[in-house]
Order: C-alpha cells, then structure tokens, then sequence
C-alpha cells in the first residue's frame, strides 16, 4: 500500500481515447497523475483502431454538439503541432439519404443554427460530381467543407506522449482489478485502486474505460450496451479514381431508419467502410472478433446498392466495438453519490471526433467540478438517480 504521501492527485482509469486525454490536460494542469490501461493503446481490442474517425462540424445528433467539436477541432490543431505531425485531414463530410431522411436534416438543422456554410445537392448533382456512388433519383446529400479524418494512431500516441511529458505515470497492461475508498463513510473519501501488480491512492478518479465502464462501476447499474462493429477496406474492382481522396469526400449514408453507414476515401489503404451493425450486444472481454460470412454477405449487399464498383477485393476487416447509451448522447459526469469520481462514457459510435475536449471537460469536473463545456445532453442522472445510501 502506498502511504498517503505518495497518494496521486487523480487515477486515470482507461487510457483509450478518453482517458489519454483527461490525463494530458489533467498532468498539464500540474496534477500528479496515474493513469492505468488493460492493454498498450493504441491497441486493436477496445473502441480505437482501424487508422481513421470521422469529424464533422454540422452535427446531425443534434446543434448542441457543435461548440463542442468546435473546441476538439482548436484542440486536435494544437495537439498536432506539439507532436509535429498532422491528425486531421480536411476531406469534407457528405451526408446522404433519400429525401427527408433524418441523416440530411439534423445537418441542415445544425448548419443553420450555428451559421456553417453546407451544399445541400439534390440526385443529378450527386451523379454528377461523385460517379462512384450508385444514384437513385430519391436520393438528396448535403456537403460541409470543413470536415474530414482523424488519424487515430497520431492522436492516441499524442494525446499519451502529452500526458507523459507533463509527468503522468502511466501503466499499460495493468487493468485496474477493483476501486474502493478508503473510508466508505465519507463520500469524498480519498480511493484505493487494486491492480494485480499493485495497490495504489488517488485523491479523485476519471473512469474512462470504454466498453468496460459498466464493469467497473457495477453498483451504478448503468444502461450501457456494447456491441460488435466491423470496418472493412476494399480496393475498388473498378475506377479506382472514383473512390480516392479529392474524388469522395468522407460521407455517412442513412438509407432506413434501420441501415446506415460510412466510409473514408482511399488515402493509400483501400477504400474504408462500415455499416452501423445491428445491436449485437457482447462481452467485450470475450467476443468473436473473426470476420463471418454473415459480415461479408452484409457487406457487399450494401456495396451492391451504394458503390458497386468498390464490391472488389476485401484487403482487410476488423471488429471494433461500440458502447450505446439508450439515447445514443454520451454519458459524462461527476459520479452521482462520489463527488472525487468522474465518468466518461462517450461512445454510441460518435465520440472520438470530441476527445481532446472530452479530456479537457473530464480535468474541469475532476479538479473543479464544473466545466465551461454545456454537458446537460450527457447527464447520469438521465439513466441513475442520485443514491442515497450507501453503494459505489
Ligand atoms: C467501428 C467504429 C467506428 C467509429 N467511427 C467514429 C467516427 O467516425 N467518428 C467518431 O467521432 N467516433 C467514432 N467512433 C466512436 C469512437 O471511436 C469512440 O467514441 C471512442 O473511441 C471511445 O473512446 P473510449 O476512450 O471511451 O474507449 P477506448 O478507446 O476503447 O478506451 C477504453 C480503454 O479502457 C481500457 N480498460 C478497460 N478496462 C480497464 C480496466 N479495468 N483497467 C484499466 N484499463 C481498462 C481499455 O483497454 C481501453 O484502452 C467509432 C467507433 C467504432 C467502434
């Protein structure tokens, strides 16, 4: 057991996209920081791998979004010139779907709301400036400019090698077994955290743990559902032009309330594709993360109808998992009976493009427990009343 002088200001629990974040804001604020990871991220079995994630400005989950991202994208800038390479590429974002689809009118509701300039296209225009797509006349898209990929390695590795440089001691491939405060009777009660390699204090913790979260916050019961995703990189069978950067940008197709997906120009490794799959909830320290014929089979009946000429050879294909809440928002906030406790969950397969702001929200409400970022859309309260008695 440490002793209470080499107690550390705050335990990062997670070190994923999240949590590398909150511990590079965290340890740049001067706190003394301890951050444990379950594996090495960037790493292959959480929510942050598959070389890229999309940003978008004009957010069709609703306008609320958007200062937020706006704070990611000045965020994601500045962690780029720290570490001296790029993390975003400026694509663009195409939305499409058939006409009065949801996809296409949440972007126009956000654009309009915080004035970002967007091009709304109707079937022929679409025809005409992206042959590769598979045009039906039903079909309307908007574009925004100001939009694009993130290259998750850049970013993970950044965002860590940040935090390390500000002094965080981080500790990978140490998953954190157990959390208990010190004294259970008082509610900001300093915390113990058990690992297999140790025990170790922290003042205040940030449960970043991804689809693990509801694991490790087991009393809180909280309503998380992880489920398995598949990427998949194609090269095109045919015109091959047709799909790669300057020719698509990166776009998000809603083609029912029940089928939606998204994809990335080739930029020299295939062109990049995944269908928002259906709920298959799992466990994910155990689940089948071999490619089915099922996966394929869906794969290329949505290439059929979307992008025929790309339904050529499958060059590589990963599972990936995504952590929804009930209603798809994030969930981040002060834990709701332990005040030195703050939970991030923000998943629901649209999260990485805030990270940097996320880290930076998560160091307010640990250090001072409120933040200037507007998080009412990702209370807990929405899914936990405030407990009374006692339970972690
Ligand atoms: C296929 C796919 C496509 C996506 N596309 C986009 C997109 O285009 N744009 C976008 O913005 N978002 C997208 N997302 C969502 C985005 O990737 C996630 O919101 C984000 O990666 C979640 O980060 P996280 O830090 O919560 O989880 P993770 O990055 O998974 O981190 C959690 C970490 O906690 C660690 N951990 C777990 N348990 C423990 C423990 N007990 N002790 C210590 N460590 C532990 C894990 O090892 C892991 O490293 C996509 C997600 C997927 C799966």
């Amino acid at each position: 057991m440490t002793s209470s002088r080499d107690r550390y200001d705050v335990a990062v629990v997670g070190l994923g996209a999240m949590g590398s974040a909150a511990a590079w804001h965290l340890a740049r604020r001067g706190q003394r920081v301890i951050g444990f990871d379950r594996f090495r991220p960037p790493h292959v079995f959480g929510s942050t791998h598959g070389d890229s994630r999309g940003i978008r400005e004009a957010y069709t989950e609703g306008p609320s979004y958007v200062p937020f991202v706006r704070r990611a994208y000045e965020l994601w800038d500045e962690l780029s010139d720290a570490v001296g390479e790029p993390i975003f590429r400026q694509t663009g974002a195409l939305s499409l779907g058939p006409e009065g689809n949801d996809m296409v009118r949440g972007v126009i509701a956000s654009a309009r709301e915080h004035d970002i300039a967007v091009e709304q296209m109707d079937a022929a225009e679409i025809r005409r400036r992206y042959p590769g797509i598979h045009v039906t006349d039903d079909l309307v898209g908007v574009l925004e400019q100001r939009a694009g990929m993130l290259d998750i390695d850049t970013a993970l590795n950044g965002q860590l090698e940040q935090a390390a440089a500000h002094g965080a001691d981080l500790h990978f491939d140490e998953p954190v077994d157990r959390w208990l405060p010190i004294d259970m009777d008082d509610v900001e009660s300093p915390i113990t955290i058990q690992t297999a390699r140790g025990t170790y204090e922290a003042e205040r913790m940030v449960v970043t743990s991804g689809a693990w979260n509801a694991g490790l916050l087991g009393k809180l019961n909280l309503p998380l559902n992880v489920t398995r995703q598949v990427m998949y990189w194609f090269e095109p069978r045919a015109n091959r032009e047709h799909f790669q950067e300057g020719a698509i940008p990166f776009w998000m197709w809603e083609r029912s309330e029940t089928e939606t997906a998204y994809g990335f120009p080739d930029i020299g490794r295939g062109f990049k594709l995944g269908l928002h799959q259906p709920l298959e909830t799992v466990d994910p320290s155990g689940y089948d993360r071999e490619i089915t014929e099922l996966d394929k089979r869906r794969v290329n009946d949505f290439l059929a109808n979307t992008f025929p000429d790309v339904a050529g050879t499958l060059l590589r294909a990963e599972t990936c998992l995504y952590t929804h809440t009930p209603d798809h928002h994030f969930l981040i906030d002060i834990h709701p009976k332990r005040p030195n406790i703050v939970v991030a969950s923000p998943c629901s397969g649209h999260g990485f493009k805030f990270a940097p702001a996320i880290g930076e929200a998560l160091a307010d409400l640990s250090m001072e427990r409120r933040t200037v970022h507007n998080l009412d859309l990702f209370r807990v309260d929405r899914f936990v009343a405030p407990l009374t008695a006692a339970g972690d």
